[in-house]
């Protein structure tokens, strides 16, 4: 079984659409975007969420 690579960001910032995994969040103060420092942060389990990285 290999682990896919859609899992490894599961989050997503409501600001700019990019998309991170929890550890790039904790490398700052809480929780934040890493690019730009939001806190709207969304989580994005259901493959749903690769409409929205695509726009
Ligand atoms: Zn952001």
């Amino acid at each position: 079984m290999r682990p896919e690579m859609t899992n490894d960001k599961p989050y997503i910032c409501m600001r700019c659409g990019r998309a991170f995994s929890k550890d790039d969040m904790e490398v700052l103060m809480g929780i934040r975007c890493p690019y730009c420092n939001y806190r709207i942060i969304m989580k994005a389990r259901s493959p749903a969420a690769k409409r929205i990285l695509s726009v």
